[in-house]
Order: C-alpha cells, then structure tokens, then sequence
C-alpha cells in the first residue's frame, strides 16, 4: 500500500471521493488537491452543500423521484402534460429523460427492473403503484422507458399485460440508430430494431 501523505481527514476525503462513479483513487486525489487550493469557493461551499441536501433529502410518495420536497418539482409542476405518464427504472433515468427535455410529462419510478438472476420480483418494485397511477382519471398515454435489455423488455411486457383493461394506450421508446451514429459500427440486433421500427420521411 502507498504510504499516506496527508493526515487521516484528507485521506479520508481521499478515499470518499475515490468511491464516486469516475473517479479511481488517483482522479480522486486529484479532486481533493483541487478542493484543498479552492477552499473559499469550493471545499467550504461545497461542503455546505452536501449537508443542506443530506438534510433535506426526501423521496417523493407519488412518483419515487429524489428531491427535497414531497412532493416533488416535478410532481408539483402545474404546466406538465397529467396524461402522460413515464414509467423508468430509476432516478438516473428520470433525470436523463428531463435533461433531453423531450416530453414534459409525469414519471413514475419503478425502483429497479424485473431479474431472475438477480431475484428481483415485482414484489420488490413500485408495481401496485404504477397500476394506481396508470388507473387515474385523465392518465391516457403509459410511455414505458425502460432499457433496452432482456430484463428490462421482460418488465415492459409484464407491465404491460397489468394495464391492458385500462384505456390507456402503452408505448415504449423506439430501438435503432442513435443520434449521430454510423451504420457500419452499429450491431445487427440495434440495425435490425431500426429497420422494423422505420419511420415515414
Ligand atoms: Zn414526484
């Protein structure tokens, strides 16, 4: 092991830091040594900042997303489309979704994805809250966004057969060539989805 070469408090900042997704421990200490040079506008701020939204983190009840407020902005936000619902995975996808800023609808965390390997079962999800929500008077439209993966094509199909009574119309988001992607370095599944899904031009 590498001799330390900082007193306990700044390894331990050290060792925090390098468990952050992207950062292995030799970014982490580069982080740190960053923060140290920075400490009026960034390590004192910063910290600050961490507390406050330790403190203050909540999960909204109605639609799973993190904020601090239940409910949440999101939930909260008068102007979005109430016949629209958007079922994700997780947080990182909501987040994602309202970055691209596509649809101005309400969401619906579901808290991980249906997996046999992994034992997950729809006991473990927010199941019975998405056929709650999905039954609500004026919800018309259910967007599945969930990955384009086995697990994630075996939760929309299991999703899908709970709300079929309901009149709402299930969509999931189309498979193909990503935005900015080249045909020849694409896998056959990706450009055999893309010539199923085709769209008029
Ligand atoms: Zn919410």
């Amino acid at each position: 092991m590498a001799q330390a070469v900082a007193g306990p408090e700044i390894e331990r900042l050290i060792q925090l830091l390098a468990r952050l997704p992207g950062l292995g421990p030799r970014s982490a200490r580069r982080a740190a040594l960053h923060l140290i040079a920075r400490r009026e506008q960034l390590l004192g701020p910063l910290g600050e900042a961490m507390r406050v939204a330790n403190e203050r983190l909540l999960v909204c009840a109605s639609c799973g997303n993190v904020d601090t407020s239940d409910p949440c902005t999101i939930c909260r936000d008068a102007a979005r489309d109430p016949s629209i619902l958007v079922v994700v995975e997780g947080v990182p996808d909501l987040w994602a979704l309202e970055r691209s800023g596509a649809v101005k609808a309400r969401y619906h965390v579901l808290g991980g994805i249906l997996s046999a390997l992994d034992g997950v079962r729809p006991e473990h999800l927010a199941v019975d809250a998405f056929v709650k929500r999905s039954s609500e008077p004026g919800v018309a439209e259910v967007i599945l966004a969930l990955s384009a993966t086995v697990d994630g094509q075996t939760t929309a199909h299991y999703l899908t057969d709970l709300v079929r009574h309901l009149p709402v119309r299930v969509t999931r988001l189309a498979h193909g060539v990503p935005v900015g992607g080249e045909l020849d370095y694409l896998d056959e599944g990706t450009l055999s989805a893309a010539i199923r899904q085709r769209t008029a031009f």
